[in-house]
């Protein structure tokens, strides 16, 4: 039997034919975020919005706003824009880890783009009657120029790629 765990809590995974598939979803579909007042913040032609569609940030202070070189010119406290910040992980749709025992693969998935589909990583046991490399486990990564990309890669360095 194949155990996954959660942040060291292990969880129940059987499925009838051994194998097992774990996934974990972004729920949350805001990328942006006050730094100041914690509200999710939209992108708009002229700043960043809050729910309310306001640009002006209740918890602004001008000594905090990194635009600002003098306060004086500055605007008041809580009069200033929202200090919009990238919400950490919200670059990713989801990820996945799939055991299978019939290809006696482990693959992971991370998708970033299209949710539809998802970079694929997988580490497969060649079977032992093969008549080339019985045994031998093989590892499969995304590389750039492959046909029908989740997104275009392009290489930094050996192992390591830029996502386009
Ligand atoms: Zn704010």
């Amino acid at each position: 039997m194949f155990v996954l765990s959660v942040n060291g809590e292990m969880i129940s995974t059987d499925f009838d034919d051994g194998s097992s598939v774990i996934t974990f979803e972004n729920a949350d579909d805001t990328e942006w975020r006050c730094a100041a007042c914690g509200a999710a913040l939209s992108e708009e032609v002229d700043g960043y919005a809050d729910e309310s569609g306001s640009l002006v940030c209740d918890a602004y202070d001008p000594y905090e706003d990194a635009e600002v070189d003098d306060v004086e010119s500055a605007p008041d406290f809580r009069e200033g824009p929202h200090c919009a910040e990238r919400v950490p992980l919200s670059w990713a749709n989801s990820a996945t880890i799939c055991t299978d025992p019939d290809e006696d693969s482990i693959t992971v998935t991370v998708s970033v783009g299209d949710p539809r589909g998802a970079f694929a990583f997988t580490v497969r046991r060649i079977p032992d009657c093969a008549p080339t490399n019985g045994g031998r486990l093989i590892l499969h990564t995304p590389y750039p120029g492959e046909p029908m990309p989740h997104r275009d890669l392009v290489e930094d360095h050996a192992g390591t790629y830029w996502i386009s």
